[in-house]
């Protein structure tokens, strides 16, 4: 099943304690030591490209209306008002997609007719936070961009620096000793003295993860549910990254908005494996011109299904 919802841990994905964060583009690093939110660094420089994205976000996803913004389309006294009323079904609430899995929303130049008519603030949750994710902790929430949208995953994956968020000075004990592992495994795959390979080698020693083939690999794969079968055609190539900078962005960033998944058991080993897996398989299909394309898909089909991921961490 795929949505565009964010993480949250202890809460339902938009439920009660959903926070809406103020100011998202001016607090980040340094500065987030003050904060209950922190950034990586280059959170910021997202900008939704609208009518220049050539993947739209409002093709093919279904998007669930949250309570607050049904009530509010209800309430609209407007053409518009009428327009979006005739194109909500089912429970919970969504828009009705239209030919070629459009958003009937969205216009000819690629923008939102809804933000057009009544601003941003008459968006849906889920319409109003994409692309970000957001992982919820004891005592702070990490903010993200996701590598599903092609502006966010030219920002993430064209960074030079090795990927870096500062933590909070005051954590309690359990989040102090989640993140010491996740810096370390970060270490490690930022140790740019090794070959990404080696790094590679390094984790699955650790974690005593065997990686299959890279045929196995790519059938894993083939055997998850399908988002566009676009995917399965990328499966098929056979690229070779040769710029490992992309391969260590990519990963860097899996671990970052994956690490959440073992904060329950605390068994690191099943994000890693699920990093490495991706990792290779990157490595293996895309090159480094089809690299952010690539990623771009793998996020959908991979990040936003929630079955696929738990199979890739098995
Ligand atoms: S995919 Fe990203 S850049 Fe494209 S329309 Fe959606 S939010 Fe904007």
């Amino acid at each position: 099943m795929w949505s565009q919802k964010t993480y949250h841990l202890n809460t339902p994905p938009f439920g009660e304690g959903f926070f809406i964060a103020i100011c998202w583009s001016s607090w980040y690093d340094g500065v987030g030591d003050f904060m209950k939110e922190i950034f990586p660094r280059y959170y910021p420089k997202f900008k939704c490209i609208a009518g220049e994205c050539r993947h739209s976000c409002c093709i093919g996803w279904e998007i669930d209306i949250d309570a607050d913004t049904y009530e509010l389309y209800q309430s609209l006294n407007s053409p518009m008002g009428e327009k979006i009323r005739t194109h909500i079904e089912g429970e919970p609430p969504h828009f009705v997609l239209g030919e070629g899995k459009r958003c009937p929303f969205l216009d000819e130049d690629g923008l939102c007719e809804i933000i057009r008519e009544h601003g941003d603030g008459a968006l849906c949750d889920i319409c109003y936070l994409h692309p970000r994710f957001s992982n919820e902790y004891d005592t702070f929430t990490e903010t993200g961009l996701g590598l599903c949208c092609e502006e966010a995953s030219r920002i993430i994956l064209s960074e030079e620096a090795p990927f870096f968020i500062r933590h909070p000075l005051w954590m309690s004990r359990k989040e102090r000793r989640f993140f010491k592992v996740q810096k370390a495994v970060l270490k490690v795959l930022q140790d740019r003295k090794l070959t990404f390979q080696k790094r590679m080698g390094v984790l699955t020693e650790k974690y005593r993860i065997t990686l299959s083939t890279e045929e196995a690999l790519v059938a894993e794969f083939l055997a998850l549910e399908r988002l566009d079968e676009a995917w399965t055609e990328a499966l098929a190539c056979q690229g070779g990254v040769k710029k490992e900078l992309l391969l260590e962005q990519f990963g860097a960033y899996l671990i970052f908005r994956h690490w959440a998944e073992a904060w329950t058991d605390e068994d690191y080993a099943k994000v890693v494996r699920m990093v490495l897996k991706s990792c290779r398989l990157l490595g293996r299909i895309a090159t480094d011109e089809t690299f952010l394309d690539m990623a771009r898909m793998y996020s959908s089909e991979v990040e936003y299904s929630t079955e696929n991921l738990a199979k890739l961490m098995e």
